[in-house]
This record gives C-alpha cells, sequence and structure tokens, in this order.
C-alpha cells in the first residue's frame, strides 16, 4: 500500500498509510499552508490568520487593506498553489526564539498574535513555506508533490478568532484527496448538497435572511418564509388541540430564582444568556426553555386526578447562548420558537402517555412526508453523573421505562449515553441536514426532577396528595429548524398546501386579460387558495420559467380563449404538460391537492 512521510510539529517523520485518516488530514494541512504561501505571493501585504484542516477539507483565514479576495481569484490562486506543488515545495519545521519568529512574520499581526499565542518558554514551532511563517500546529506531509487534486471552494466572512467583536477577516474554504476520482466524487456531493442546502434555497426563493450585522443566529421570516411557518403552526396548533392538547401563551422573561429552583441556572447555565439586572434587586432571565413557564400553568389552580394527563402546549419562543461559530441558517439559531408541550401524568399514566405522543408524532410525520429518521435513546453517561440531577433509582426506572415502550410498539431505535437532558432520559428523533449533519428534530422526554423541586401536586381518588409526573415533548421542534429541514427535503418546491404562493397567474397580454387573472385571483383567495397575478411588462416565457425556478405548484396562463370560456391553462411545477380545463375542474384540482396533508 502507498505510503506518505508525515512531519509532526515535535520534529518527528513518519511513514503513514496514503489511505489513512491521518494521511488525509496531513495533506489538508499542507495544502492550507501552501495555499497561505500562494495567497503572500500574490497579494504581498496581506496578512494571514489560522490555517486549518477541518474534518472536510481545510480553511485560511486572511484580511487586505483594500478589496478582500474575491471568489473569482481563486482559480488564480489554485494555479499559484499548484505552481508551488509542482516545484515540490518544501515546508521546513523550525523551533525558534519567539523574538526570531515574530521577526520572521514582520508585521502581519494576525501571525504575530497566532505565535506569540503558541510559544511556550519563549520557543515556538514555526513552518516556512516560500516567504510564509505560520505556526505549526499540525502534522504536515514532508514534501508537497502530492498536491494535485483540489479546489478552493468558496470565501466568506470569518471573525479573528470566532468573536464577533473582532475584525472581519476573509475565509478560504478548499477540499483536496490524493486521488483524482475522490475529489470528484467530493465536489459532486457538495455540489447536491448545496443545491438542498435550505440556506441557498431561503436566499433564492426569499424566504429569510440572518444579518451577522444585525444580530448573528436571530433570522428574518421574509413574507414568503413567513407563510411557510404560519401554516406549520396553524396545522400543529389544531393538530394538538384535536388530540387533547391546551395551547397557552406564557413570557419569554421570567425570575431567575425560578430558573433556579429548576435547576437550569445550576446545569444549563453555559446555553443561557446573562440576566438583566432590573435595579430594584429583580434578575430577569430570558428562557432558554419553556418547561418552568408551563409548571407556572399546572400550579396556579389545584389539580385533581381526573385533570390528569394534562397537556399544555405552547408555541414558545426561546433565547440560547450557541456559540457564533455553531450558527446556521435556520437550523441553529440564537432566538427560536419551540412547538413544546408537556404533558403532566399520574405514575401509572407514564407509558400510555410517552405511546400516545409517539403516535401522534408519526402521525405528524407523515403529514410532511418525513420518513427518513432513525429513533435514538439518550441516556445519562454513567462515567460522568455529576451533570445530571442526582437520583440513580430514577434515571435507571426512566431509562427502563422508555426502552420498554419502544419495546412494546415494536419500534427499531438505537441507544447513546450521555444525551440525556440533566433532568432525564429522553427518545430523540434523529435525521440528517443537507451537509450530512445528524440533528435531532423531535424529542420526548421523561421528568421526574421538575415535579420535585416546584412540589408538584394533584389530589388523587384517595384524596391525598401526590406527585405528577412531567413529559417534555416537542413534535416537530422548533419552527426554524423544522423550516429548514423541510426546505431541504422538498428541495424548496415545497407541497401545495405548505407553498408560499400556491397559483401564479400569468395573462397573455396583460392590458387585454390582466382583469380577468384578477377576477380568478380574487376567487382563489377566496377559496383560502394563494395565488397572485403576474402583471409585469415582461416575455410570457419568462414569466413561465420564473414561476417554475420560485417552484411555484400551478402556473396559470390566460389568454383569449381562457377569457371567453371562462378557463384557464394550467402547468404544474415539474411538468411539462400545459392543460386547459374550466375553472371549477381546476378548483376541484387544487383543493384536493391542498388536502393531501390530511390524506389517509
Ligand atoms: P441540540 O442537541 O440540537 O442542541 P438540545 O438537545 O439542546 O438540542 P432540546 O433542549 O431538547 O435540544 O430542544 C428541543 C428542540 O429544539 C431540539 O430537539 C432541536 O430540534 C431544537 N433546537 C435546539 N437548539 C436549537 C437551536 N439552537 N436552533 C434551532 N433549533 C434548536
Ligand atoms: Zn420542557
Amino acid at each position: 500500500m502507498a505510503q506518505v512521510q508525515v512531519l509532526s510539529p515535535d520534529g518527528s517523520v513518519q511513514k503513514v498509510d496514503r489511505d489513512s485518516q491521518e494521511a488525509l488530514q496531513a495533506l489538508r494541512q499542507t495544502t492550507a499552508l501552501l495555499a497561505k504561501a500562494a495567497l503572500k505571493q500574490e497579494f504581498p501585504g496581506i496578512r494571514l490568520g489560522e490555517d486549518n484542516a477541518t474534518d472536510d477539507g481545510f480553511f485560511i483565514d486572511s484580511d487586505k487593506d483594500d478589496a478582500q479576495v474575491s471568489a473569482d481569484q481563486l482559480e488564480d490562486l489554485e494555479a499559484a498553489i499548484k505552481k508551488f506543488a509542482k516545484d515540490d515545495a518544501k515546508i521546513e519545521l523550525a523551533t525558534v526564539p519567539l523574538d526570531e519568529a515574530l521577526a520572521q512574520a514582520s508585521d502581519d499581526q494576525f501571525s504575530n498574535e497566532l505565535i506569540k499565542a503558541a510559544a511556550k518558554d519563549g520557543q515556538v514551532a514555526i513552518y516556512k513555506v516560500g516567504d510564509v511563517v505560520a505556526v505549526a500546529n499540525a502534522a504536515v506531509l514532508t514534501y508537497a508533490d502530492a498536491i494535485k487534486n483540489f479546489k478552493l471552494l468558496s470565501v466568506a466572512g470569518a471573525y479573528w478568532q470566532g468573536m464577533s467583536s473582532n475584525p472581519m477577516l476573509q475565509r478560504i474554504y478548499g477540499t483536496v484527496f490524493f486521488k483524482k476520482d475522490a475529489l470528484e466524487e467530493d465536489l459532486k456531493r457538495r455540489q447536491e448538497a448545496k443545491e438542498r442546502d435550505h440556506r441557498v434555497i431561503g436566499n433564492d426563493l426569499d424566504l429569510f435572511f440572518v444579518d451577522p450585522k444585525v444580530g448573528a443566529g436571530l433570522p428574518y421570516w421574509m413574507p414568503k418564509g413567513a407563510t411557510i411557518r404560519r401554516t406549520i403552526e396553524r396545522y400543529i396548533i389544531d393538530k394538538e388541540v384535536a388530540n387533547g392538547y391546551k395551547h397557552v401563551y406564557t413570557p419569554v422573561l421570567m425570575n431567575l430564582d425560578v430558573y433556579k429552583t429548576s435547576g437550569h441556572w445550576q446545569h444549563y447555565r453555559e446555553d443561557m444568556f446573562p440576566p438583566m439586572d432590573m435595579g430594584d434587586g429583580e434578575q430577569l432571565e430570558l428562557r432558554p426553555m419553556n418547561c418552568p413557564s408551563h409548571i407556572q400553568i399546572f400550579n396556579h389552580h389545584i389539580r385533581s386526578y381526573r385533570e390528569l394527563p394534562l397537556r399544555i402546549a405552547e408555541l414558545g419562543m426561546m433565547h440560547r447562548y450557541e456559540k457564533s461559530g455553531s450558527l446556521s441558517g435556520l437550523q441553529r439559531v440564537r432566538e427560536m420558537t419551540l412547538n413544546d408541550g408537556h404533558t403532566f401524568v399520574a405514575p401509572n399514566q407514564i407509558l400510555d402517555e410517552f405511546k400516545s405522543i409517539l403516535k401522534l408524532m408519526i402521525e405528524v410525520y407523515h403529514d410532511f412526508d418525513i420518513n427518513d429518521y432513525t429513533f435514538r435513546l439518550s441516556y445519562r453517561d454513567p462515567k460522568n453523573t455529576e451533570k445530571y440531577f442526582d437520583d440513580d433509582e430514577m434515571w435507571n426506572n426512566a431509562q427502563t421505562m422508555l426502552k420498554q415502550a419502544m419495546d412494546d410498539m415494536g419500534l427499531e431505535y438505537y441507544e447513546a449515553e450521555g444525551e440525556a437532558a440533566f433532568y432525564g432520559p429522553k427518545l430523540d428523533v434523529q435525521t440528517k441536514t443537507a451537509l450530512g449533519n445528524d440533528e435531532t428534530l423531535s424529542t420526548i422526554q421523561l421528568d421526574f426532577m421538575l415535579p420535585k423541586q416546584f412540589d408538584l401536586k394533584y389530589v388523587g381518588e384517595d384524596g391525598q396528595e401526590h406527585r405528577p409526573i412531567m413529559i417534555h415533548r416537542g413534535l416537530v421542534s422548533t419552527m426554524e429548524r423544522f423550516t429548514a429541514y423541510l426546505t431541504e427535503m422538498y428541495k424548496g418546491a415545497f407541497p401545495t398546501w405548505l407553498s408560499p404562493e400556491q397559483v401564479k397567474l400569468i395573462p397573455v397580454k396583460d392590458d387585454v386579460h390582466g382583469e380577468y387573472a384578477d377576477k380568478l385571483r380574487n376567487e382563489f383567495a377566496a377559496a383560502g387558495i394563494r395565488a397572485s397575478v403576474d402583471h409585469r411588462n415582461e416575455k410570457m416565457g419568462y414569466k413561465i420559467r420564473e414561476a417554475q425556478t420560485k417552484k411555484v405548484p400551478y402556473t396559470l396562463v390566460v389568454g383569449e380563449n381562457e377569457v371567453n370560456e371562462n378557463k384557464v391553462t394550467v402547468r404544474k411545477y415539474g411538468e411539462t404538460e400545459q392543460i386547459t380545463k374550466t375553472k371549477a375542474e381546476f378548483l376541484d384540482q387544487i383543493l384536493a391537492d391542498l388536502a393531501t396533508y390530511s390524506r389517509e
């Protein structure tokens, strides 16, 4: 098997298999270094930030005084990297005194900071390629001749050292492989992922935006995205109300003391925003979860066993202190609205309630055409129990109970230690994002702890007080993550009932047929259909194509014939056929289509 030589920052040289992960990481790191050298050669005054191999490629950060490096300069950079590789650039490693390293990095403030941070006992290990000096922080290949099959993919802004209070640098992403076909496969996968990426589709279809200058992780829902969200929200509220849930509204701010009682402050603080001091002794906290709020609703009245299971639900807005590097479009945000629900049950109702939630969840998945998911039972980490609520018996019982319910229902699942909530074990429904990352979409969690912390009670059939158990559940996750997920799953071609724009009416001649189109639009609107007329002074072919790229389910062309015979010519998204039908026939068709989510 082919081998390559890998040089580590400690100076040791090893031969490793070319097919190993170690060799691939070294290849990525080496390409990043060469890219740095190429940047310096192309733009001599450039300042260089971090260079890193990642799980799926590499990146290099840089900063220029004038315009930043742009995407159309990447090809020239690639050529420069190739030239370094062809000339068999050697990567030299040296451990030198800090002063010397700083002198070599001359007046590049970012390189200087990196070098200073890496120095130990006044010494620092550096790599040198071309005119570039970089901190040696990972293994590289000793020779650059293996760097042939690579691509610089994109440029994006990245804050210096990941902190939004720091200057924004330019980050160039790239990918590299030893073999050409591996690179081709990787590029194909990336292209497919890009076509599905909800951030790309969200931009093309004008669904939402996030602007780091206004607030990273704080999305703005444009009218079309808002329409999708409103449709999901109405669907879920109706579904839950029909299944015995009582919907409420509760505040996003709450007295910090409540989070101390709940244990969030002790166990979940790093995900919470700092409290706000109201100046009169009161500290208010932005909620990271809705559970303590729903507990207030439970506690507001004396509860009887006859009310159980008591199902409280809310589309609850919450805020989490997510790191800026982990944020991603609508998929991971800092302000989110969870389709949350808390059921308060008597001990002998846990199993049935768990099963009925799961049944409801599967129904909901069916309505949204979601088939590709796995069940994960998430337990506490037995080696790290101090992270969790301290009650071994509770944990063992609850974990066994979850497993039993899944076995009873004959559902397949896998078990994961260390994924539980701090207050109890959970069932997570796992799906994959377009980029191939695993994510939790839905969750059902058993909780014996919060009822105890808040001293919750109900009056039993025996007239005595008893302690309920709480089941936390999110059927379709947060509106943000769910919309991201659906956008990727449907590749932006939402089924008609979810589509922000269901019908686009295109008059053949606007001045002659526009009025008829408007009349149809109004009739459709009265039937609950989202339709609009394209009155623009553009060619008809152009308007039809645009309706297709915007993935509008029905494009209706209306001209002379249609006006005279009260008809429409219908083109369905993704089909080339155009069918002329009466208005009544079309209404039947679209209303049947709109009812699909309640089909059996
Ligand atoms: P994760 O592991 O994804 O951070 P979690 O286990 O902290 O999630 P829960 O506290 O169970 O999540 O939150 C309920 C649901 O809210 C999650 O299952 C997930 O679908 C969604 N969610 C959690 N964090 C975010 C976020 N930052 N942005 C969007 N949705 C989120
Ligand atoms: Zn909860």
